[in-house]
């Protein structure tokens, strides 16, 4: 297949860049990792007049430390959250998300930002945003504004940014210290979008035995990641024990909305949100417990 025809551009900055897209207004791509953008062209699903290669922009090409935490430049690749010693240090879930994330050839190409524009309801990272308050930094000619990720993601492969922007940066805090995180997620293959996903986050009190604090984002069962806070509520002041987590898998049933396609049933896509709730807080528990040991508290 082959894609309609197309101006290709390859500006080398990003006020270049935007000159072009705001030439085009809402004719033109960006151009990131092309894992989506060239399939999306090659079938003919998108057809802009032109396409804005972004990856000659060195300037946008980094992972730095923030203060707390860390912010990702447009053309870093999803790899790098498997390689940066600085995300293995400061935001472990990432690093261990990465591994859900399609293929190695797929995730050497495929930049983060691209996947958090791209907004697929299944993908891990717009999840993985939400979970970690992350904020996205959209960047026009006019300047750059900053989106919180529960305002970013706006329905199915939509997203508050505009077509003259570019989402230049995300911005990933660093997370409560005190809090364990697990992602998990049931698909065909290895490598396929999910099926159903989960990122939880949970945070007990030792002495009293009770969870203080909870995070349930579910992924590939609604238009866009879905927090369930009820679910998260259900959980608050609960012994941390199998009790509360079948309670919040019951309750987390009515927050979701799963469709049925061609891959999964509603029902299923319901079935297994509930046991991945249930798997997702026993490991984040397990994670809680080896803190704790290698911090010698509780
Ligand atoms: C076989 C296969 C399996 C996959 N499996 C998974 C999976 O399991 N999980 C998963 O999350 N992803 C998966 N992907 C998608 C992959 O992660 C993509 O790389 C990602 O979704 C898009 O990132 P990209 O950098 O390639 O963006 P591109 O393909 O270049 O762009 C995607 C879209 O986002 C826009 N865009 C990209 N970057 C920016 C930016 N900085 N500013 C504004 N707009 C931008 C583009 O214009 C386009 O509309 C898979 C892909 C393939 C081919």
């Amino acid at each position: 297949m082959k894609p309609p025809r197309f101006d290709y551009y390859d500006p080398r900055t990003l006020q270049e860049a935007l000159e072009i897209l705001d030439a085009h207004q809402g004719d033109g791509k960006v151009l990131a990792g092309g894992q989506s953008l060239m399939p999306l062209l090659n079938m003919r699903l998108a057809r802009p007049k032109v396409v804005v290669d972004i990856n000659r922009i060195q300037a946008l090409s980094y992972i730095r430390p923030m203060e707390s935490g860390v912010a990702i430049g447009a053309n870093a690749r999803q790899r790098a959250l498997q390689q940066e010693n600085l995300i293995a240090e400061r935001l472990p879930l990432l690093r261990e998300a990465a591994y859900y994330i399609a293929h190695p050839q797929i995730r050497s190409r495929g930049t983060i930002c691209g996947s958090l524009a791209h907004a697929d309801p299944a993908a891990e990272l717009p999840a993985l945003a939400m979970a970690l308050d992350a904020e996205l930094v959209a960047t026009g000619l006019r300047g750059a504004r900053t989106i919180p990720s529960d305002s970013f993601f706006l329905s199915f492969f939509t997203t508050d940014l505009q077509p003259n922007e570019i989402l230049t940066e995300v911005r990933f805090p660093a997370p409560p210290k005190d809090m364990a995180w697990s992602i998990l997620e049931v698909s065909r293959r290895h490598g396929d979008f999910a099926l159903v996903g989960i990122v939880a986050g949970l945070a007990v009190d030792q002495e009293r035995q009770a969870v203080t604090d909870a995070r349930l984002i579910y992924f590939g069962v609604g238009p866009t990641p879905i927090r369930v806070k009820q679910a998260e509520r259900a959980l608050i002041g609960q012994r941390p024990a199998e009790a509360a987590w079948d309670a919040a898998a019951r309750v987390a049933g009515q927050g979701i909305d799963p469709s049925n396609d061609i891959h999964a049933t509603e029902e299923y896509r319901r079935a297994v949100a509930a046991t991945l709730t249930k798997r997702a807080l026993r490991a984040a528990l397990g994670k809680l417990k080896d803190l704790n040991a290698s911090t010698g508290s509780a």
